[in-house]
C-alpha cells in the first residue's frame, strides 16, 4: 500500500514536469501581429496585438462616417475573426475615442490591454467584466476618463491592476 502511494507521488510529479515552462515561453514570442493585415493573416494563432501609433486605426473606407479619422471599424472585424486567443492588446496613442464591442465579445483571453493616450472615456471600458481573465488595464493620458470609485473597487474586486 505505501509502495502504491509512492508511485502515485512519483507520478504525479511527473505530470507537473511535464509542462515545460520552455514551451510556454518560445509560444509567447509567436504569434503577434503589429498590423491588422498580420492579424487577419494569424488568425486564431495571434497572441498579442500592438498597434501603437497604428496607421491601421485611420479609417480609409469611404463608406465609414469616420473616413480619414481615427476609427475602430476595421479592428472591429478583425478582432471578430481573429481575438480569440489574443492574451495582449496595445492600441495606445491612437486618438481612439471607442473600443469596438468585438474586444469584450471576442478576446476572452485577454490578459493586458493598453489604451494610453486616447480620447476614451469610461463608458468606452464599460464592458471590461466580460474579460474575465483580464490582468492589466492601462488608461493613462484619456483626459475624459474618469473612473468612479465604484468603478475602481468592481476592478480591484477582480484583481485588474488598473494604471492611470
Ligand atoms: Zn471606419
Amino acid at each position: 500500500m505505501l509502495f502504491l502511494r509512492s508511485i502515485a507521488r512519483k507520478s504525479s510529479k511527473l505530470i507537473v514536469q511535464y509542462n515545460p515552462s520552455r514551451c510556454v515561453r518560445s509560444y509567447s514570442s509567436l504569434g503577434v501581429a503589429k498590423s491588422l493585415a498580420e492579424l487577419n493573416r494569424l488568425g486564431e494563432t495571434a497572441t498579442k496585438l500592438h498597434l501603437d501609433s497604428s496607421t491601421d486605426i485611420v479609417c480609409n473606407d469611404i463608406q465609414c462616417e469616420r473616413v480619414t479619422k481615427p476609427c475602430a471599424c476595421k479592428l472591429a472585424v478583425a478582432l471578430e475573426k481573429s481575438g480569440k486567443n489574443l492574451r495582449e492588446v496595445d492600441l495606445s496613442n491612437n486618438n481612439l475615442d471607442v473600443i469596438p464591442e468585438s474586444l469584450f465579445e471576442n478576446c476572452q483571453n485577454l490578459e493586458r490591454l493598453s489604451l494610453r493616450n486616447n480620447k476614451l472615456t469610461v463608458e468606452a471600458i464599460g464592458k471590461h467584466y466580460k474579460l474575465r481573465k483580464l490582468k492589466l488595464l492601462e488608461l493613462g493620458g484619456n483626459p475624459g476618463m474618469e473612473l468612479t470609485v465604484e468603478c475602481y473597487n468592481r476592478l480591484a474586486k477582480r484583481n485588474v491592476k488598473v494604471r492611470v
